[in-house]
């Protein structure tokens, strides 16, 4: 088993597009008032700037860090390109987000599953990788099973390579804190902690009765497996498709209630039209709303009957709109249909799994919207060509004129309304196998 999971991943795609900030503290998450941090590259990570940490604590603890918003078509573009050479090493790939997938190896066609053959073939998949993404570093690891690929490729992070040998896995995990378990988290731990269990190895004596009695049924059973390193869990491929949903992304907050009732009127078209095609019906509607804080929401009704309905679905969907604050302005809007299960796996940014979702294209920007310049966003000059928001305020908006492929570039400031001054996207790739 191969885990893969790319560095600082948000990071370093934001320092591998703008030059200026390669080898500089970089946090990328929400900039407002409630924001909280998706990412922190290495740089900003010495300062003590973390995941999941309010982006007003990682101001104080690094002030000057680069903050930005994120670009989401430019996380996703890159997370396709890493899966796709994944996908054509091993049929047998489970993305977990955006930049982490699990890889059977068995299935590689590789002439041996020796440490040598899986290490070789590993340094080679790192490289390949570094090469299409232009040059972000990976961490793998490979062993005996999804648990210990995973705390492989944590080990040593980051741009490394971690292979544990077979019979060896449980020395590994011994000196371990309880932690490094799936599912033990802070209030397991806790109560671990309560009975004198810190590390893995103590947790390996501790009878299964115990544990049950300790922990409950289901978990119980489940740790006393892992504690021992014992994990079947198949790499799942194809995870049946128990939705389908469209949500598209706007580079400028939409603040126009009406607006955002015919984007998702038009969205629940495009649902429907979808579901009819596949002969699908769902009982639940979804809507996911990002707002411009990064907080996202997502909020479900439930039909007595199932619907292929455009009206029906778009009626609910405006509902589902009405009860939410949106007047600080709305990034993302999506629409969902289900029938059995929850639509959105939410990770930290909230994110739906990749490949049940189609992202619309860029909708006109709609000129009853307010502009608003995010940190960190692309934008392009009628005069100086393309470059990214550095910030703005007070009817300033100030621009690093750089990309990927120039040297630092520099800094010009015009005033918000320029209309020279535009946001820039790249084109949508085109629809291929697996995305
Ligand atoms: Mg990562």
């Amino acid at each position: 088993m191969l885990h893969l999971d790319l560095d600082a991943f948000f990071a370093a795609v934001e320092q591998r597009d703008k030059p200026s900030l390669r080898g500089k503290p970089v946090v990328v998450g929400g900039v407002g008032g409630r924001g909280v941090v998706s990412t922190a590259s290495y740089e900003a990570r010495v300062y003590g700037v973390r995941s999941a940490m309010s982006t007003r604590e990682a101001r104080s603890r690094c002030p000057h860090a680069a903050f930005l918003s994120g670009r989401f078509h430019a996380y996703r573009e890159t997370s396709r390109q890493v899966m796709g050479l994944l996908r054509a090493a091993s049929p047998l790939v489970e993305p977990l987000s955006l930049d982490e997938a699990f890889v059977d190896l068995a299935h590689a066609g590789l002439p041996d599953l020796s440490v040598e053959t899986v290490t070789a073939f590993a340094e080679d998949l790192r490289a390949r990788v570094m090469e299409a993404t232009g040059g972000l570093t990976a961490s793998v690891g490979i062993g005996t099973s999804k648990f210990i690929a995973k705390v492989a490729s944590d080990l040593r992070k980051p741009d490394a390579l971690v292979v544990v040998a077979p019979g060896t896995e449980r020395d590994l995990l011994r000196p371990m804190d309880v932690r490094v378990i799936p599912g033990v988290g802070p209030a397991t731990a806790e109560r671990m902690r309560r009975v004198g269990i810190h590390t893995v190895e103590q947790l390996e004596a501790v009878s299964e009765d115990e544990m049950v009695r300790l922990l409950g049924n289901a978990h119980g059973h489940w740790l006393y497996s892992l504690a021992r390193a014992e994990d079947d869990r198949p790499v799942v491929a194809e995870r049946e498709a128990k939705s389908v949903s469209v949500e598209g992304t706007y580079d400028t907050d939409l603040t126009d209630r009406k607006l955002m009732e015919s984007l998702l009127t038009r969205q629940a078209n495009e649902v429907a039209g979808r579901l009819r095609k596949g002969g699908l019906s769902g009982r639940t509607v979804t809507i996911k709303v990002r707002l411009h804080d990064f907080t996202t929401l997502s909020r479900s009704s439930t039909l007595p009957s199932p619907t292929d309905s455009a009206a029906t679905i778009a009626r609910l969907a405006r509902t589902l709109l009405a009860d939410l604050d949106t007047t600080g302005g709305v990034r993302l809007l999506g629409v969902g249909v289900s029938g059995l299960a929850d639509w959105v796996q939410e990770d930290l940014f909230g994110e739906a799994a990749e490949e049940e979702v189609e992202v619309l294209p860029e909708v006109e920007v709609p000129h009853h919207s307010r502009r608003t310049w995010a940190p960190g966003m692309d934008v392009e000059h009628a005069e100086h060509g393309r470059g990214w928001v550095w910030g703005s305020g007070r009817g300033v908006v100030t621009v690093r004129f750089e990309t990927a492929s120039t040297p630092p570039g520099p800094v010009r400031s015009f005033k918000d309304d320029d209309p020279d001054l535009t946001p820039w996207r790249p084109p949508e790739p085109e629809d291929e196998d697996g995305t």
